[in-house]
């Protein structure tokens, strides 16, 4: 049981001060005082700490943290034909495992509790992420431009999406992960949604992230991205959207009226000068929105913090309005939002009971948080993950203890991703 912290509770993150939150069997079994006749197993001061949901990272590729640094300061295009896919090319398993290792002690020590991943050799990454504890949606990346390769990558997609949901004690889920419109023909999403459909699973997929993007194909099709993979279907199955950068009006309609999450990632859209998504008008037409931190390479950090701070800022910019998406909204995206656009709105985001216990701590006594006027603030505006989270739990299990992982070695982490990133490129 934590004791005596300052508590984040429910899907509105309302600030409940010297709260105790009981957790059993994985589970946040009350929250404010415990329940009656209860005795904890062990009792943990949480004093001077917030204590909040765990963050949910809604759109990355874990394993890309070997390409970060690696190419920066170059438009979308170019820097994937140039630069990230001659050095996918080179990428093997054990490349995968341990960047996938490296990404999860930095979301880990950052506060983030689950993940949704799209890339290859996947089993690494589930490897990965069963024996570290942490949560997350796994997705194979589908790409067909290679009619030879195709019907074989949506049946390792399938197979994979099949073999994996709920492994890890339920900690991980799958979905198919169709690249993007623009590396999927027609016929081959076609496919995608069928198999879905008969395995029940949602699509993961980056859409509307480059201006160029629309271009292409309004002039392939004469209609937006988002129009055109709801006529082929795509909406049928839940969605989650990465970017959505150039969404117009019809698009956010179609999405409103549909099973689908954006996953916004400021931070990877600034870099690569995508553009601002309309991330105000979809959150007030109703569509559910996550944070990402897109892959390493594009951001090149995976501290979901800085996305939230992100998200609160440059809306304001984009429409001038100095109270679009207040710090509150921001966060909510990063907890309660996350969790719904990745299908698990009942089971993780809140501090709640009933909800699965994965939640973190952070440290109030910094001098960037004194004085604390507003934990909601502090936490969007002045925080940083790597600096304040000072405990994570996931299920019930602290894997990151006053900063220390109590499963992963951190050190042979970062040695091995040294090595196996070096060797990727050059
Ligand atoms: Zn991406």
């Amino acid at each position: 049981m934590l004791e005596h912290g300052l508590v984040l509770t429910g899907p509105e993150l309302v600030p409940m001060v010297d709260a105790d939150v009981a957790v059993e069997d994985g589970i946040i079994a009350a929250v404010g005082s415990p329940p009656a006749g209860w005795t904890p197993d062990e009792r943990i001061e949480a004093a001077g700490k917030i204590v909040m949901p765990g963050l949910v990272n809604a759109h990355t590729h874990a394993a890309m943290t070997l390409f970060r640094g690696y190419g920066d300061d170059l438009p979308l295009q170019e820097w994937l034909s140039q630069r990230i896919w001659p050095a996918e090319a080179k990428l093997t398993a054990e490349h995968v495992y341990w960047g996938s290792l490296l990404a999860i002690v930095e979301m880990l020590r950052s506060g983030t509790t689950t993940f949704a991943d799209m890339y290859f050799f996947m089993e690494e990454v589930a490897r990965a992420v069963e024996e570290a504890g942490i949560r997350a949606v796994l997705a194979r990346g589908l790409i067909g431009l290679d009619p030879a390769k195709t019907e074989k990558d949506l049946a390792a997609g399938v197979e994979f999406a099949r073999a994996y949901r709920g492994a890890a004690g339920g900690r991980i889920t799958t979905m198919l992960g169709p690249h993007a419109p623009y590396t999927c023909p027609d016929g081959f999403l076609r496919e995608v949604v069928a198999a879905a459909a008969e395995e029940d699973l949602a699509l993961h997929i980056h859409v509307s992230e480059t201006r160029r993007e629309n271009e292409e194909m309004r002039a392939r099709t004469g209609k937006t991205p988002v129009a055109h993979l709801a006529e082929l279907g795509v909406f049928s199955r839940p969605v989650l959207l990465a970017h959505g950068v150039w969404l117009e009006e019809g698009d956010i309609a179609v999405l409103a009226r549909h099973r689908v999450g954006v996953a916004h990632c400021p931070g990877s859209n600034l870099k690569l000068a995508s553009g601002i998504a309309p991330i105000s008008a979809l959150h007030k037409a109703g569509v559910t929105v996550g944070l990402g931190t897109d892959g390493a390479a594009s951001n090149n950090n995976l501290d979901l913090f800085r996305e939230v701070r992100l998200a609160a800022l440059i809306h304001k910019v984009r429409e001038e309005d100095a109270t679009a998406i207040p710090a509150g909204l921001a966060l909510r995206f990063a907890t309660v939002g996350g969790a719904a656009s990745l299908g698990l709105a009942e089971k993780i985001g809140q501090i709640t009971p009933g909800f699965r216990a994965d939640l973190i701590m952070l440290s109030l006594h910094r001098p960037h948080l004194v004085p604390g006027h507003d934990p909601i603030s502090h936490l969007v505006y002045a925080a940083e993950g790597f600096a304040d989270v000072t405990d994570v739990m996931v299920d019930g299990e602290f894997l990151l203890r006053d900063g220390r992982f109590t499963r992963l070695d951190e050190e042979r982490i970062m040695r091995e991703a040294e090595r196996l990133g070096r060797s990727l490129v050059g």
